[in-house]
């Protein structure tokens, strides 16, 4: 059976922090689905779902990642792609707090689930999707943050925000 590992997260947008972590999941798993939260608390998204999943399938082509989504309980969304894999990324000691309530909060909904961490490459230490969306904002240079083809995007959207 080919191990095939769930990434879930919001991507808006996608940062080289989860380019990094997806790169390296595919080093352990045969195969990594990319699941796009459909997400009912971080409303306010920048980006379209659609748009979203443009830019990580663009990000990967050619390689073994999937890019979905999905929405309701992420158990049930792992159990339905018939794996029990579920890769996360740790930051800093504030990740983990949340990571560990989440990884203990799906076990026991699902307890044939297994969370698996990977940390950050250190240059991606304080890289994240709402950091780089207030630098771009104020027109601070994110190149290296974020994949190349996402900068434009990134840039065009937040002028027409205004
Ligand atoms: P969520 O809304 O689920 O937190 P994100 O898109 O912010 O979604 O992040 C998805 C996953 O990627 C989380 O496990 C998060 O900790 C991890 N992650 C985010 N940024 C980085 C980074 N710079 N390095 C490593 N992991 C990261």
């Amino acid at each position: 059976m080919p191990r095939v590992a769930v990434y879930p997260g919001s991507f808006d947008p996608l940062t080289s922090g989860h380019v990094s972590i997806i790169q390296r999941g595919l080093q352990v798993f045969d195969k990594v689905i990319v699941a796009v939260a459909l997400n009912v608390r971080k409303s306010g998204a920048l980006f379209t779902t659609e748009e979203r999943v443009a830019q990580i399938e663009e990000c990967f082509e050619g390689q073994n990642v999937e890019v979905d989504t999905f929405s309701g309980l992420l158990v049930d969304y792992v159990k339905s792609r018939n794996t029990n894999i579920l890769l996360r990324g740790l930051r800093a000691v504030s990740d983990f707090e949340y990571e560990l309530q989440m990884a203990n909060m799906n076990r026991r909904l699902n307890n044939q689930i297994e969370t698996v961490f990977m940390m950050t490459e250190e240059s991606h230490f304080y890289v994240s999707s709402s950091l780089i969306k207030e630098v771009a904002r104020f027109g601070g240079d994110v190149s290296g943050m974020v994949p190349e083809h996402i900068i434009d995007d990134l840039y065009e959207k937040l002028s027409l925000q205004g």
